[in-house]
């Protein structure tokens, strides 16, 4: 009896694991299903001649799943960390064309919350740890397989607590790939023809949420009243939501911009007049792209008083705000500048950003395991404007990638499936990522 290969289980993996509803609402009472898929996916390593551990990071039911494989031991490289998490976010039903937990597969593509982010990878991340197994390969590295909890919260009762709590399990780690990024974008170039680049995550915004407060005077309503809290914050805010922060140019953003340029023959150049605008000839990705030009400070929530006649004493706001590898100082100092006197700021939230070079041994994996699949495909760094787990290994002095290879259709708009309704992934897709994985972790 032949050993199934890994793609051909792989569907059937990422379909399954779609079906435990493991959403993270942010909040522990209502977080579920980790547990059960974590230990769900323990099981299927165990079943390959796995021995796997099983971690609660923190709380009750964060499940995580931890699996080695031993490489070649004259390796001087390191041990490579291949890192997916389980959890999703919330769905709503009623919003989409099928149930989100179903994992159906139909009109070639797996549907499901998580069919993007990330369960496709976590089922290719499976299904290779499975067959490396049965197969008796040792990899040129030894190999961590983590499946991990809470990365849509922010990894506080995931990667964050791991990395403080069990470091030893990451002992030898010195690189590690995880999401978002592997997938193509298809671009026009100027003799008609296209080109599929694939984007790989070098570097990442920080993502700092921030409260503002402004304490004033309370008092009755029909009086004069010189300090007011409500005008106090509600002007601060207007200031942050209005203002535009510079363009400022890292390696990986700057990078990006002359390969695509390069290729399509656009002029996107730091000089172009309105770059983010520019961008959009690219297609929807712009949406991600174009936030990584800038820091940028969204405000998101207000809260102040509690009756009409009343002037409360106290007003807040939270605000958005993600700012650029080396960018962290000058921009509290014009957020300062623009916030005044009256208003104080505190930090909810804060994981700085990330940047590595598009350089080296593991990036020459990538680009050769893309070109083994795809002869007239071409690898381009580029900067994630949200956050990921690479945050939290990177505290470890882990180098860190998003390589989550998918080769999509040129029209698919793929950032809009990320937490978006009818959440789906071509099955072709998901079978070349698999084949491309499969060839950058055995020449890794
Ligand atoms: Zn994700």
């Amino acid at each position: 009896m032949s050993t199934p290969r890994a793609v051909d289980e792989v569907v059937d993996l990422v379909s399954s694991l779609i079906r435990f509803d493991t959403s993270n609402t942010g909040e522990l009472s209502t977080t579920k299903g980790e547990e059960e898929c974590a230990r769900w996916v323990a099981q299927r390593l165990e079943e390959a001649g796995y021995v796997t551990e099983y971690v609660e990071s923190g709380q009750p039911g964060r499940g995580n799943v931890f699996a080695r494989l031993e490489g070649d031991p004259g390796n001087t490289r390191g041990t490579l960390l291949l890192h997916t998490h389980l959890d999703v976010v919330p769905a709503e039903p009623a919003d989409w064309s099928v149930h989100p937990f179903s994992g159906s597969v139909s009109d070639g593509y797996i549907w499901g919350r998580g069919a993007v982010d990330m369960k496709d990878m976590v089922g290719m991340a499976l299904a290779l740890a499975r067959q490396f197994k049965r197969d008796g390969t040792v990899p040129p590295r030894d190999i961590v397989f983590a499946f991990l909890a809470d990365e849509e919260a922010g990894g506080a009762w995931g990667s964050h607590w791991l990395v403080e709590n069990r470091p030893d399990l990451f002992d030898g780690v010195t690189e590690a790939v995880g999401e978002v990024g592997g997938f193509s974008l298809t671009v026009d170039r100027p003799d008609g023809t296209q080109r599929r680049l694939y984007l790989v995550e070098t570097a990442e915004k920080g993502l700092a949420w921030m409260r503002l407060t402004a304490d004033a005077t309370a008092g009755h309503g029909s009086f004069l009243h010189a300090d007011n809290a409500v005008t106090e914050i509600a002007e601060a805010v207007a200031r942050i939501g209005r203002h535009t922060f510079p363009l400022v140019m890292t390696e990986s953003v700057s990078q990006f911009l002359a390969e695509v340029s390069a290729e399509t023959g656009l002029d996107l150049s730091p000089d172009t007049p309105d770059l983010e605008t520019a961008l959009f000839k690219l297609g929807n990705l712009a949406r991600i792209i174009g936030a990584t030009l800038r820091d940028t400070a969204n405000p998101t929530m207000l809260k102040a008083g509690y009756k009409a006649n009343v002037i409360p004493q106290k007003a807040e706001a939270v605000v958005d705000c993600r700012v650029l590898p080396g960018r962290q100082a000058a921009f509290e100092a014009e957020i300062d500048e623009l916030i005044g006197p009256n208003v104080t700021r505190e930090w909810i939230t804060h994981l700085d950003s990330y940047e590595t070079t598009f350089d080296g041994h593991l990036v020459d994996a990538m680009n050769e395991a893309i070109l083994a699949h795809d002869p007239d495909g071409k690898t381009v760094p580029y900067m994630l404007s949200g956050g990921t787990d690479a945050k939290a290994f990177a505290k470890l002095g882990i180098r860190c990638f998003g390589f989550a290879p998918l080769q999509l259709p040129p029209d698919l708009d793929f950032a809009a499936l990320f937490h978006g309704v009818d959440e789906r992934v071509p099955v072709e897709s998901l079978l070349f990522g698999t084949r491309v994985l499969e060839h950058f972790l055995l020449h890794s």
